[in-house]
This record gives structure tokens, C-alpha cells and sequence, in this order.
């Protein structure tokens, strides 16, 4: 059975770099390591939370809970046919290492979520999405185990109740599953998305010929080296908030006082607005306060300068909201986990 440690510093588990300490921490390899421990239940009566790569987390305190990072990486191929292929992933897996390992065997349909940070056990939860395509495109199945009792439960797409950076996992079923493999089910021949930001003039710019998936996820590569903070040099958690939804109405009368206010169809008459221009113009952006301020190239991200809590981070985006809230009536919501 997988070792229990007490009193865990989790500064380098997670990527804004906060210290908290977990009271109690553990790391199981496989599903049966993970079922005997919480069948056994040697921490009994303690609260059990999930880290992967604690790329989407803000940690507030001391986590009195047994924290468990699940380190189950293995992958094998489940099905085949001229057209798919159907991986199975564990959880524990890197994301972008699944990424890369699958453009040098051919498999696409993630070259353009590269270099998203994170275990593939997280991937479901916020159905994470850049440059135009999401996980739900490619995702067939998951397994996940619940923490109560240890009974394995299976999900199929239409089960996990995907949405814009939303699943049944991040809203109705918090907190009660460790989502241990997920089953893509991956394109033999590429169906390359170029259309989204600065993909196309990236690849002009790299001087691509023959376009490939390898080239697509270099292109995304490049773009995000170039926009966002690395967090092994300056803490942050990607995106702070969600971009807001709101809909065509509120848009053209917010469009009436604001005329260049971005604005993207979300469906069912819905506009997305992305949250990081309305934090720029509500001043935020690359403001700092103490050890925590918002990245000068991008206003959606929160950084922290080496030494801020995990509340002065909370207090910072709370200020972050109040005055997008007051100049435009549009209401932030994080996306990171608040733990
Ligand atoms: P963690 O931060 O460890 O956990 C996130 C939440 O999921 C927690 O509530 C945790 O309890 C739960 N959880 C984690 N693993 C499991 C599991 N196996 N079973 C059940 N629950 C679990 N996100 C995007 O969608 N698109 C992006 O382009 C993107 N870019 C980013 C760029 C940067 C620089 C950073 C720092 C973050 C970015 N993110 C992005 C956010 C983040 O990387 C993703 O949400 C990622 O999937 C989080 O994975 P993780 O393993 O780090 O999860
Ligand atoms: P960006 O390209 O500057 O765009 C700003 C926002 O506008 C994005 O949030 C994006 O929404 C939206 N957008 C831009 N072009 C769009 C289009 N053609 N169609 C629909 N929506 C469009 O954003 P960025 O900050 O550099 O990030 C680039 C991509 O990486 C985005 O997809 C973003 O979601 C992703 N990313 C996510 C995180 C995270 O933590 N979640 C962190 C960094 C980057 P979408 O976000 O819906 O795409």
C-alpha cells in the first residue's frame, strides 16, 4: 500500500508556488494501490483531495486533508480501426509529454493543446481548451475511482457533462472522484484548426512547407513561450478567471458604451468576452500589490512575485473583480480551484 507522509510542504506541487502544508500525503501508483488505501482507510475521518500538477489550484492554508497525487502513468492502445486509434491513459500521465508523445506516432487531434501544464487525470475536469479545440473533441471515455469507498466508476463523454472549461467534475460531483485513465480516441489523418489567434502567421513565420501536427504544436509552443509566464520562473495558475458568457443583448448595449469590446458566439444567442481585455481596461493589467500582481502580457494570469499567501492572492483577484464588476456589470468567476 501506498506510504502515508505527515506534515507535507506542497510549495513545489503546485505552480503558483504557494507553501502550505498538508497534513497528510500520499502517492499511490496503481488503481489497487489506491482502492486498498481508501478502503483501509488509514486516515479515517480525513477530508481526501486530489493534486495533479497544481497548475489550476490556489491554496489559501494549511490543507487539513489527505492529499492524494495520483503517479499512475501508463498508456496503452485499447482499439484500432483505419481512421482511430483509442489510447488509455492513467491519470498520473503529463499532458503535454501525452501530447508529444503522440505527434512522433501520428495521433492527432491534441497538437493544438500543447504545453497545457497538468496531469491527464485533471484534463476532464475544466474539459481544458486553447486555440480553438477542447478536450471533449477527442475524449471518449474515464474511469475514476470514488474517494468515499474506493468503488471504480466508469463515464462516458455525454456523462461527464462537458462544457467551456466545465464538467460534472468541477461543479455538481466536486471533489467526490479520482479520475484514474481517460480514453482518447485519436485521428489517424490530421483535421488541422489554423484559424484560431496567431497559428497561421506563426507557421508562415517558421517557414513551414508541409504542414504537420508536429508543426501546429511547435506554432502553439512558440505563442505561448511568448505570452505566458513560466511557472518554473514565476508562479501562476494560467488563466485566473473564466472568460464570461453573457448574452447578444447585454453584449450590443455593453458594445454601445465600449465599441471595440471583444466579443466571440458562444451559441444559444451567448457571446464570450474575454476576461483578460476586461481586466486590462478596468486598469489591472500588470499592476502590482506586494508579491502578487497580474502579468504585464497577459491580464487573465496572476502572478506570484516569489512570496505572496495564497490569501493575498485571493485578495488581490477579489479587487480584480469588484472593479470589472462595477465598470462593466459583468461578474468574474475563477477558474482556478480555490483549495
Ligand atoms: P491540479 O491543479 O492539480 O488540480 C485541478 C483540480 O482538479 C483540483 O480541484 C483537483 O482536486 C482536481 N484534480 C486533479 N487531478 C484529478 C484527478 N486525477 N481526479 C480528480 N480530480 C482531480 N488550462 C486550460 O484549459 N487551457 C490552457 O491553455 C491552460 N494553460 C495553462 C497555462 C499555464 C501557464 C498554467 C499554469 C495553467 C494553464 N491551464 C490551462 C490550467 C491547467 O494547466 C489545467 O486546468 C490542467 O488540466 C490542470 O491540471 P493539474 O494536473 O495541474 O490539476
Ligand atoms: P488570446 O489569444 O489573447 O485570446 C484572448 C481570449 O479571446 C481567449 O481567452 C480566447 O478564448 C478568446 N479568443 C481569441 N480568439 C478566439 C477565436 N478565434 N474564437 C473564440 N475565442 C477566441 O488568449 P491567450 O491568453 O493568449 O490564450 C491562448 C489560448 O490558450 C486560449 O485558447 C486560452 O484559453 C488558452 N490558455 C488557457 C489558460 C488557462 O489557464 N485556462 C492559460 C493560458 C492560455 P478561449 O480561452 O475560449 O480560447
Amino acid at each position: 500500500m501506498a506510504e502515508i507522509f505527515e506534515n507535507v510542504s506542497l510549495r513545489n506541487l503546485n505552480t503558483f508556488g504557494i507553501e502550505s502544508r498538508a497534513r497528510r500525503f500520499t502517492r499511490p501508483k496503481t488503481k489497487d494501490e489506491l482502492i486498498a488505501m481508501l478502503q483501509q482507510n488509514p486516515a479515517a475521518g480525513l477530508e481526501k483531495r486530489v493534486l495533479g500538477g497544481g497548475s489550476n489550484i490556489l491554496i489559501t492554508g494549511d490543507v487539513d486533508a489527505l492529499v492524494i497525487r495520483y503517479d499512475d502513468v501508463s498508456m496503452d492502445v485499447v482499439r484500432e480501426t483505419d481512421e482511430h486509434v483509442w489510447l488509455r491513459v492513467g491519470g498520473g500521465h503529463n499532458w503535454h509529454d501525452l501530447v508529444v508523445r503522440c505527434i512522433e506516432t501520428g495521433l492527432a487531434g491534441i497538437e493544438n493543446l500543447s504545453l497545457i501544464p497538468g496531469n491527464v487525470g485533471a484534463a476532464p475536469i475544466q474539459n481544458i481548451g486553447a486555440y480553438g479545440v477542447e478536450l471533449a473533441e477527442v475524449f471518449d471515455s474515464l474511469e475514476a475511482v470514488e474517494l468515499s469507498g474506493g468503488e471504480v466508476h466508469a463515464f462516458s463523454s455525454e456523462e461527464c457533462g462537458f462544457g467551456y472549461r466545465d464538467s460534472i467534475f468541477k461543479n455538481r460531483e466536486k471533489g467526490r472522484y479520482l479520475i484514474t485513465d481517460v480514453v482518447l480516441r485519436l485521428n489517424r489523418k490530421p483535421d488541422f484548426r489554423l484559424d484560431y489567434g496567431d497559428i497561421r502567421s506563426t507557421l508562415d513565420a517558421m517557414g513551414v512547407e508541409k504542414l504537420t501536427i508536429g508543426a501546429v504544436s511547435e506554432a502553439v509552443c512558440r505563442i505561448r513561450r511568448s505570452k505566458l509566464p513560466d511557472p518554473a520562473r514565476l508562479g501562476n495558475a494560467g488563466s485566473y478567471f473564466k472568460n464570461p458568457v453573457i448574452t447578444e443583448k447585454e453584449f450590443e448595449k455593453l458594445r454601445g458604451k465600449y465599441p471595440v469590446m471583444p466579443g466571440y458566439p458562444s451559441g444559444a444567442g451567448k457571446v464570450k468576452i474575454p476576461a483578460g481585455w476586461l481586466i486590462e481596461k478596468a486598469g489591472w493589467k500588470g499592476r502590482r500589490i506586494g508579491e502578487t500582481g497580474t502579468h504585464e502580457k497577459q491580464a487573465l494570469v496572476i502572478v506570484n512575485y516569489g512570496m505572496a499567501t495564497g490569501q493575498e492572492i485571493l485578495d488581490y483577484s477579489a479587487g480584480i473583480a469588484a472593479e470589472v464588476e462595477s465598470k462593466f456589470g459583468i461578474t468574474l468567476t475563477p477558474e482556478v480551484n480555490i483549495w
